[in-house]
């Protein structure tokens, strides 16, 4: 049996595939390549007709099977600033959307709304692609076309589940004017890379957003948390995540006669996160490298208690994030103040995922598996960061999860 990647089947049999959909939309053949939402799983391709099984065409736009930083669609890379553990960028903020609503609504500042909205009212584009509730099966999502600010506000807010919003970058390549596209870091670097080979599609992007990410858990993650808090599966009308102050509560409607279920943001992902893929794990991308613009919680200024006026971290990656960000904040769409790469240290986790990528993908390789190909991270460095006991056990305790989970064999599923 071949260790090694052939096809997109491969990826997801290794348990690589980040369901970002990109093979779907980008696919020429036409064969049937259609997504499935496996709700132990993720979101993954599935192919019906033979074709699929023996082409390779798609691993160019995979990001399962590669994802090279210096690939960032950067006009001014020499100017931009490199950090090892926050990436290159141009500009650092915190700040939040100018529109108190908006600010409320969205996940922390309301910062990729806002600055969506912008796009749509200001700089001409045609509309948003990005991810929303599914209203058949609120638990899980789907992918969304926005072409106003009320459909904007109405599908703000972070979604922690399987999410695919690349399956319509045709949509994008095929429209007259640009559009604006959000989506996980993974579901950019497969635009980044689509975007090189689709010249129409490259041209079609007016902006690519996107948020940090710790990893998207399994729709059942999220239908199991709603039933343990109390709500019957066939009652649940609408599942949020955050909002509605900073950092929002999970919250579980049952139509209009029963009180919303709520929990904390805290509980809610302690339980989810431990139903992310295992490629989450190995992610060193959790700051959207390749996006122009990407957006997180600025938990460096969250007080610990209750809820806070919502506060993002702005990281502008590319010198047309950089323009766009301005002019958006000139028409008084945002407030930002700007910051130090210290700052995004101290507020988030993701920093110490990214040094501990080195010894994982080590640990990974030990077994014999294959892994996803990072290039352009610096991961050696990064890793040589941390003390050696640290470095130990990101090299042993992936080794050790992949023995026991029988990860080193092809087509064994991970989830717990
Ligand atoms: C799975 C996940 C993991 C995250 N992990 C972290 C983390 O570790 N640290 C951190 O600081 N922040 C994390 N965030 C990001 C954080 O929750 C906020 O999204 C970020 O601060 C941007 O906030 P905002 O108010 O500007 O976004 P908003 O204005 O609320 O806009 C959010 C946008 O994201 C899109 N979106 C929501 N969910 C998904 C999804 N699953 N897939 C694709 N697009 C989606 C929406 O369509 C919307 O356009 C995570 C978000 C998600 C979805």
């Amino acid at each position: 049996m071949s260790r090694k990647i052939h096809t997109i089947q491969d990826v997801v049999d290794w348990n690589l595939c980040v369901g970002c959909g990109a093979c779907v939309a980008m696919c020429t053949h036409n064969h049937g390549t259609t997504l499935e939402d496996i709700g132990s799983v993720g979101i993954r391709p599935k192919f019906t007709g033979d074709y699929c099984k023996h082409c390779s065409d798609c691993l160019s736009i995979c990001p399962g099977y590669s994802i090279d930083a210096s690939e960032v669609r950067d006009t001014e890379l020499e100017t931009a600033i490199e950090n090892l553990l926050v990436g290159t960028y141009h500009a650092l903020y915190e700040g939040h959307s100018a529109d108190p609503y908006i600010r409320y609504t969205g996940s922390s500042g309301g910062v990729l709304t806002s600055l969506a909205a912008y796009c749509l009212e200001q700089e001409g584009m045609d509309f948003v692609l990005h991810t929303a509730m599914n209203p058949d099966e609120p638990w899980k999502n789907r992918t969304v076309i926005s072409r106003s600010r009320e459909e904007l506000i109405a599908r703000a807010g972070s979604r922690y589940c399987t999410s695919s919003p690349c399956e319509w970058l045709d949509r994008i390549e095929n429209n007259d004017k640009p559009c604006v596209f959000i989506g996980k870091p993974c579901d950019v670097a497969a635009l980044t890379k689509a975007r090189r080979v689709r010249p129409e599609l490259d041209r079609k992007v007016g902006l690519a957003m996107s948020f940090f990410c710790a990893g998207t858990p399994c729709s059942d993650a999220v239908m199991e948390l709603a039933n343990t808090l109390g709500a019957d599966t066939q009652d649940i009308s609408s599942v949020h995540f955050r909002g509605q102050g900073w950092p929002g509560k999970f919250r579980v409607n049952r139509g209009p006669e029963s009180e919303p279920i709520t929990n904390t943001y805290i509980d809610t992902w302690k339980k989810l996160s431990r139903r992310r893929p295992f490629r989450c794990h190995i992610c060193p991308d959790g700051m959207g490298q390749l996006s122009d613009i990407v957006s997180g919680d600025a938990w460096n200024r969250y007080t610990g208690t209750g809820e806070n006026p919502g506060l993002s971290h702005v990281i502008v990656r590319t010198a047309h994030g950089r323009e766009i960000l301005k002019k958006a904040e000139d028409a008084g769409y945002l407030n930002l103040l700007t910051i130090e790469p210290d700052d995004i240290i101290e507020a988030q986790g993701l920093v110490l995922r990214r040094t501990m990528a080195f010894g994982r993908i080590v640990g990974m390789k030990l077994t014999g598996a294959p892994t996803t190909e990072f290039k352009n991270f610096h991961l050696l460095q990064a890793w040589l960061k941390n003390n050696p006991s640290t470095m130990l056990i990101s090299i042993f305790g992936t080794l050790k999860r992949m023995a026991l989970r029988g990860l080193y064999r092809k087509g064994t599923s991970y989830y717990r």
